[in-house]
């Protein structure tokens, strides 16, 4: 897989990289750190990163605008989507080769060729990993987006639960290190810094997070709570992650009234029940234990937390189950 990658990368003059809307520091650092890498290795190539910018990760670097590409002669890489709907690109026909770089499970099948790690931490992994293998040289400026791509989707390596993907995840930094120079303390400023406006609405979630029977922790953010704090739907929904470890939540969710897209954003994590496919029922998907949604009204959100709590319920009797066959 690593050779057919790097053969169609030799391949192409033109490379156009691209991932999902709303990208995140993996979607952006894997995109824009892939984009700098290509363009150190073959220098003679136009190699562009396009999409709908993000003022919150400016620091990730710029995306190529108004560019222009004939469809056939170039080469598409999408990284980090598993779904049609959600690439980031005018137009996905025409292309002279698609390759598909992704961490999800499987979605839609719309590559020519599609190398899909669902056990990978994040997509900075893979092209990290890709690095290694072909022996693509690693810029700086290149290893500062996929080290903060990686360390924003593992959250410093905590969110890893298997000690073979860890250990994989640990050896890639070093390789990343040690053949780079890089400083990581201002690339966590800028992965970590809030302003006191998003550090207050966090007080409020943690004021008035409801909890249900089986243990889903979820808080209602109305718009006219996010104009009262100042803060824009994205960044509440990314607070969900300030909440792992509370002792009886298991699943827990951030809902945010996304009045410029008329739906209602969710967010939600897991310490164990899968959430993803309870996601995809509703306009979502993503990871097992990381999953997102888009709803359209507050009856489908009570429906979602409903389904959510049935999962902690059931996962929660497996638990007690595989505890008495133990004891057996
Ligand atoms: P987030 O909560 O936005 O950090 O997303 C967590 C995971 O869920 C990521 O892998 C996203 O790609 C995925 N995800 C979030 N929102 C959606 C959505 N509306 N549809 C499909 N996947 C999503």
């Amino acid at each position: 897989m690593y050779r057919k990658i790097y053969n169609l990368i030799k391949k192409y003059n033109t490379i156009v990289i691209v991932r999902h809307i709303g990208p995140d520091p993996d979607a952006l650092g894997a995109q824009l750190g892939f984009r700098e890498i290509i363009r150190y290795n073959f220098p003679e190539k136009n190699v562009y990163a396009i999409g709908a910018p993000a003022a919150k990760f400016k620091y990730l670097g710029n995306l190529d605008k108004n560019i222009e590409y004939v469809e056939k002669d170039t080469l598409l890489i999408v990284v980090d989507t598993p779904d049609k709907k959600r690439i980031d690109v005018p137009k996905l026909e025409g292309f002279g080769k698609i390759i598909k770089i992704d961490h999800h499970p499987l979605m839609d099948d719309y590559a020519d060729l599609a190398w899909i790690d669902d056990t990978a931490t994040s997509v900075c992994q893979m092209i990290i990993e890709l690095c290694a293998k072909t022996k693509l040289a690693i810029t700086n400026e290149g290893a500062q987006r996929l080290f903060v791509g990686l360390m924003a989707d593992t959250n410093r390596f905590l969110f890893i639960r298997d000690i073979k993907v860890l250990i994989k995840n640990l050896d890639l930094v070093k390789y990343l290190l040690s053949n780079t120079n890089i400083d990581v303390t201002p690339l966590y400023e800028s992965l970590y810094m809030r302003n006191i406006n998003e550090l207050k609405l966090q007080g409020f979630i943690s004021q008035n997070m409801e909890i249900t029977r089986n243990g889903v922790g979820y808080i209602n953010i109305t718009d006219d709570k996010l104009k009262e704090y100042d803060v824009d739907a994205a960044s509440a929904g990314n607070m969900v992650n300030s909440f792992n470890y509370i002792e009886g939540i298991l699943v827990w969710l951030t809902i945010s009234e996304d009045v410029k897209n008329k739906n209602i954003r969710v967010n939600i994590r897991s310490r164990g029940p899968v959430i993803n496919k309870v996601a995809e029922e509703y306009n979502g998907g993503g990871h097992k234990m990381a999953s997102g949604a888009r709803l359209s009204n507050y009856d489908q959100v009570y429906e979602l937390i409903d389904k959510l709590d049935n999962a902690c319920q059931e996962y929660k009797s497996n638990m007690k189950g595989s505890a008495m066959g133990e004891d057996k």
